[in-house]
């Protein structure tokens, strides 16, 4: 059984009036096996969250902790926390001119493992990802996120998912830009991830829409850089009804 364990979490990022607190005290434990949706709305923190876990360098971590299986991830380097088996698919992937996705890939897998991946295997495993994604084989010549479409990026980070097959995967609006069928794809991919029975996953959205294809065990409503209620399914249909409205003044209030 393996835990990520966020406890009263508060980062700063530093801004040109200062450094200004955007995570107020996230408090959030994700098991294997599990699906938590993290929803809110724009500007709530989501984002900040998810690379403050990841360990970017733009979000000072002010208080709290991150932990895995109770290794703090918060003091290791982002490779580090890599191999403890974190990933990262990110809202906006970056794009690395020069480096093919292939070469990104084989990178990634050979620092997690340690060892250069078999090249034969390897290489069906790659392309047997991309078929699942709907992606070309020649899609792995092309330059990383390059001139990719929305889409093309966010399949792109599922194929990366499934290769490395970490034990906690973190999805930053990995819906956003889709359209119907590439969605589906998507999320038939995230859903094979979780499938596995021992990966935990943690979608982080700010529609509902997703929550139709990906069942999540638990949903939160992250506002105002922090969790103001959990609950079930049933709580993401409620926020299709009611928007973020009633959760943002009563954040307000408080
Ligand atoms: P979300 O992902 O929920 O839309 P973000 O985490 O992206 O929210 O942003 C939360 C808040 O932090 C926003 O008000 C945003 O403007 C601010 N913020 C995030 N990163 C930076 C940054 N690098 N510089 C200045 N402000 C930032
Ligand atoms: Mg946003
Ligand atoms: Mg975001």
């Amino acid at each position: 059984m393996s835990t990520l364990s966020i406890n009263d979490l508060r980062v700063e990022v530093a801004t040109e009036s200062g450094p200004k607190e955007i995570l107020k005290g996230v408090n959030l434990t994700v098991n294997d096996g599990e699906v938590h949706a993290i929803m809110g709305p724009n500007g709530s923190g989501k984002s900040t969250l998810a690379y403050a876990i990841a360990g970017h360098p733009k979000y000072t971590i002010t208080g709290g902790s991150v932990t895995l299986d109770g290794v703090e991830l918060t003091e290791l380097t982002v490779d580090e926390r890599a191999r403890a088996g974190l990933f990262l698919a990110m809202q906006y992937p970056i794009e690395v001119p020069g480096v093919s996705v292939a070469n990104f890939l084989r990178t990634a897998k050979t620092a997690l493992d340690g060892e250069a991946p078999k090249v034969r295997t390897w290489v069906k495993d790659v392309n047997a990802a991309l078929d699942r994604l709907g992606l070309d084989p020649s899609f792995s010549a092309r330059s990383l996120n390059e001139g990719f479409s929305g889409g093309e990026k966010k399949r792109n980070e599922i194929v990366q998912l499934e290769l490395l097959n970490p034990k906690f995967a973190i999805l930053d609006e990995t819906d956003s830009g889709l359209d119907i069928d590439a969605l589906r794809i998507v999320s038939e991919g995230v859903n094979r991830f979780a499938a596995q029975g021992d990966r935990g996953v943690l979608l982080i959205t700010h529609y509902t829409r997703i929550l139709n294809y990906i069942k999540p065990d638990f949903v939160h409503v992250f506002v105002n850089g922090r969790i103001v209620e959990e609950g079930g399914p049933e709580l993401a249909e409620n926020l299709e009804v009611e928007g973020y409205e009633r959760f943002i003044k009563a954040a307000a209030a408080s």
